[in-house]
């Protein structure tokens, strides 16, 4: 450990391993499909990156790109069409959607064996649970992460900023199944760095640069941060890296920590899903 906790190998070796296994399976390429509404501009760029990963990985991914205007209606009928169609192992609405269009709604509507994102409540009760089932992609690869370097959870105080269904609640469920003593903290939290500056393992899942300064940290602790946020000067994380890093015994820079590894497991998740429906093994 030099203090810095890099996704970058793991997630190249995530990649290689899905590879492998794909190259190796019975029938066509798995596919996974991404429905995009509207043309938000950051997840356009978030899409690119998982076709082409999906490319890298021999997998066959589909973009359905439909306009802002779509209604509730047609987005549903849409996912009903992917949810029959037997090409499509994965299943997955970009988020956000316009303000029209309910994620919730959207999320119950993808069949739970094609959700690679984790979110149908299926899923969500089977990963508190303890149950097998497909889970989100971010938090999975936080637990890779941590378990790549040694880190075990296990006894440890882990704050988690930010309560999300993408990143913050999931984490909870896989930390507390890890044996952690978890807390998590949003922004009506009272003395935020009275609490985090108290966690053997600190999460932010914020998207706030420079939220988490020297005073949210404790000497020793474990730093990981998920957020990341366009500025002046480039991506930023929540984490103020400069200030943390002399004290915390290790710490994921923004970017190059978790970021590759949420499109890692998206492709280990489709591999996943269609192992999972065909019955070849896990
Ligand atoms: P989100 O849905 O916007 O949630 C943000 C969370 O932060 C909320 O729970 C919110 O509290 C909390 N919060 C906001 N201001 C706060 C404050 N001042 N003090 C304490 N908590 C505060 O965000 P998300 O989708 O989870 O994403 C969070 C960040 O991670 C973003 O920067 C996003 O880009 C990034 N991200 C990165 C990856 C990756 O692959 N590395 C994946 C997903 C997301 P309330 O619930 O009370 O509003």
């Amino acid at each position: 450990l030099d203090g810095i906790l890099s996704g970058k190998k793991l997630a190249r070796s995530v990649r290689r391993r899905v590879a492998a296994r794909v190259d190796s399976l019975q029938g066509p390429p798995p596919g996974l499909a991404v429905v995009m509404v509207g043309e938000d501009e950051a997840s356009q760029v978030y899409v690119s990156y998982k076709e082409k990963a999906c490319r890298k990985a021999g997998i066959r991914s589909t973009v359905v790109r439909m306009p802002r205007e779509t209604s509730r209606d047609e987005l549903l009928a849409r996912i009903g069409e992917l949810n029959g169609d037997d090409s499509v192992d994965g299943l997955l609405v970009q988020l956000p959607l316009p303000d029209h269009l309910s994620a919730s709604e959207v999320a119950s509507a993808v069949l739970p064996e094609k959700d690679v994102d984790g979110f149908h409540p299926q899923n969500v009760g089977r990963l508190w649970r303890g149950e097998e089932g497909l889970f989100p992609c971010t938090p999975t690869g936080i637990m890779a992460l941590l378990e790549d370097y040694g880190i075990d959870p296990e006894g440890m105080r882990a704050v988690i900023v930010g309560r999300s269904d993408i990143v913050g609640k999931p984490l909870a469920a896989m930390l507390l199944a890890a044996n952690a003593t978890v807390t998590l903290a949003h922004s009506r939290t009272r003395d935020l760095p009275g609490l985090t500056s108290r966690a053997d393992l600190l999460v932010s899942a914020v998207g706030v640069p420079g939220i988490i300064g020297a005073d949210h940290v404790a000497r020793g602790a474990v730093v990981v941060d998920v957020g990341i946020s366009r500025t002046d000067s480039g991506l930023a994380g929540d984490v103020d890296f400069e200030a943390v890093r002399p004290l915390a015994s290790a710490v994921t820079p923004v970017p190059g920590g978790v970021g590759p590894l949420t499109i890692a497991f998206l492709l280990s998740n489709t591999l996943k899903a269609r192992e999972m429906r065909t019955g070849s093994g896990l």
